[in-house]
């Protein structure tokens, strides 16, 4: 007889899950709040469809923190299965310049959502919306919110982070877990903007320039990009990526310091040998070629002596020192960490403490920047589990 399993939240985990059980072993329902599967992926898709990065496994696994627990599971369902996955539905895609991998250009989000929802209606897979899980009631039977009752031969929890409630990942699920005596890791916010006390002068010309090629660090992590300056702070594919070195900063001073070198092309040398004292702020855009935003934040933040002494600004150009005093609200995050504890998972994604239940995706606590690490570990994860179930089962 074919076993059942429930899994709980209609996220890209939990659809990639439900794409590789195999039907003949398995009766599948997928249980959504909303009144659709897949809102989050749909406000992924909004800014680009970033689906995963072209680099290397190697490189790969190094991007997530911790990665251990991730390993197999990006070994089994890596970038480029998941490119030969979607080109077998006819979705062919495309490696960009920041060699982040998307969607052949002109095929919309929805497209991809529908056609990964079209193979599940095929696989036979039932989908039930409108089911809020609220826990379990005393008997160990999942309880809806609908008056929905059901028990499950095995169930996986994939109900996402805690950022963007609007989209049904609200972290709610957090207190149904700890009740049950699994630790649950405070959520915070990652892949967010983070906070800094600007000069109003500065602020006031400088809102929404971008700070191109740059390298900006924090401790001992650096990415090479771009970030925007905004009233709030600082936002970007490059700070997002330094995101778990300055919240364990916040965390423990209330403050981070991030460098910025404002011009990865030179040294502090070659800069000193291009400059004179002369009309400093014409050979900045000239001779070294800085970008006004980058000379802005030089002019308002160096005191006049220290501007005009090449030494004093070229090492400022090269290691221009931020203070953060904060971070954006956790609803307004990418992504979030905290969640269910990995030492309550065995390497499967089962729970220790609740056996034949499972949980994947962002609801666990690890961390991963922007550049389609997010959704390429919601999939692996989808499909290193219904590997192993359907070995488990079979
Ligand atoms: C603005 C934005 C842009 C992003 N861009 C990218 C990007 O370009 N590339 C990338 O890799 N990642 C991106 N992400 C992150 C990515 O979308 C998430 O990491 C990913 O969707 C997480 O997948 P998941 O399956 O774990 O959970 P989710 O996608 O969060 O899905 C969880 C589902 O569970 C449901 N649920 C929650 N609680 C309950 C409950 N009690 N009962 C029933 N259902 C419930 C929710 O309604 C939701 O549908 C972006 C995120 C945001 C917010």
């Amino acid at each position: 007889m074919k076993k059942t399993v429930t899994i709980i939240g209609g996220g890209p985990a939990a659809m990639l899950l439900a794409s590789h059980l195999d039907s003949e072993l398995f009766n599948v329902t997928i249980f959504e709040r909303n009144k659709a599967l897949g809102r989050k992926f749909l406000v992924a898709g909004k800014g680009g469809f970033n689906l995963t990065h072209s680099e290397n496994l190697e490189q790969f696994i190094t991007r997530y923190t911790p990665s251990e627990f991730l390993i197999e599971a990006l070994t089994v369902f890596n970038n480029n299965d998941l490119r030969a996955w979607l080109k077998s539905f006819d979705i062919p895609t495309f490696i960009g310049s920041s060699k982040r991998i998307y969607p052949e250009k002109g095929i919309k989000p929805i497209e991809v959502l529908t056609t990964i929802l079209d193979d599940l209606k095929q696989k036979g897979v039932q989908i039930k919306t409108e089911q809020n899980w609220l826990g379990w009631n005393d008997k160990k039977v999942l309880v809806f919110e609908s008056g929905l009752m059901l028990s499950s031969d095995i169930t996986i929890f994939s109900l996402g982070g805690s950022s963007w409630k609007k989209t049904g990942s609200s972290g709610e699920w957090a207190t149904y877990f700890s009740e049950k005596g699994v630790n649950i890791i405070p959520f915070e916010a990652s892949n967010c903007a983070y906070e800094i006390n600007w000069k109003n002068d500065f602020i006031d010309k400088n809102e929404g320039k971008p700070l191109k090629n740059i390298i900006i660090s924090c401790k001992n992590n650096s990415k090479k990009g771009e970030i925007v300056i905004t009233r709030f702070g600082l936002e970007g594919g490059a700070i997002y990526a330094l995101s778990p070195e300055i919240r364990n900063q916040l965390n423990q001073n209330k403050k981070a310091e991030v460098t910025i070198d404002l011009k990865p092309s030179l040294t502090v040398d070659e800069i000193i040998s291009k400059l004179s004292s002369e009309k400093l702020t014409q050979q900045l855009v000239k001779t070294i070629k800085l970008e006004k935003p980058k000379i802005d934040l030089l002019k308002h933040y160096l005191s006049r002596e220290e501007f005009l002494d090449i030494k004093v600004l070229a090492n400022a150009i090269k290691n221009f020192r931020l203070e953060i005093v904060g971070s954006a609200p956790l609803d307004e995050a990418i992504s979030t960490v905290g969640g269910i504890d990995l030492n309550e998972i065995s390497s499967n994604f089962e729970l220790n403490k609740l056996p034949n239940n499972y949980t994947i995706g962002e609801m666990l606590n690890y961390d991963a920047p922007t550049g389609g690490y997010l959704l390429q570990s919601c999939f692996s994860m989808g499909v290193f589990l219904a590997n192993h179930l359907n070995k488990r089962h079979g």
